[in-house]
């Protein structure tokens, strides 16, 4: 899944809760599921790792490092930091330990087969419902 989904996705999750924790947490859930579903794998890493690290900046420049819809997205898209470190030679694959990457937990966890780049449209679409979420709590919290 595009890091930037799994990104806002938690962000959206975690803003319905006031816990740094909690929305920590509801944030690592959200990436297992879009892990399981069959995505498309982009494939520009260091793209990826600027617009977290721009989104996630933009939330501390901001003020919103004590909500949960920072947290949120900070747990959604931490569970990928390994995938970074595997993708970069630091870490072997066999020491991945998130679910959804290393397929411990059965096939229901399994990591979803690659798709095509054909496919990152339905990802688009998440990402935006999961932004127009996260504005509407913004502006109504
Ligand atoms: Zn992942």
């Amino acid at each position: 899944m595009i890091a930037l989904t799994h990104m806002v996705v938690g962000g959206a999750v975690g803003s319905f809760v006031d816990g740094r924790g909690i929305a920590f947490g509801l944030g690592v859930v959200s990436h297992v599921p879009l892990d399981v579903i069959p995505h498309y794998e982009f494939d520009k890493m260091w793209l990826e790792v600027a617009i977290v690290a721009s989104f996630l900046g933009a939330m501390l420049a901001t003020g919103h490092a004590g909500t949960g819809l920072f947290w949120g997205a900070l747990g959604g898209v931490v569970p990928d930091l390994e995938n970074l470190l595997w993708r970069l030679g630091v870490m072997p694959e066999r020491r991945k330990l998130f679910p959804g990457h290393n397929g411990r937990l059965g096939r229901f966890l399994r990591h979803g087969r690659s798709l095509g780049p054909g496919h990152a449209w339905w990802q688009a679409a998440i990402a935006v419902c999961a932004v127009a979420i996260m504005i509407w709590r913004v502006r109504t919290v």
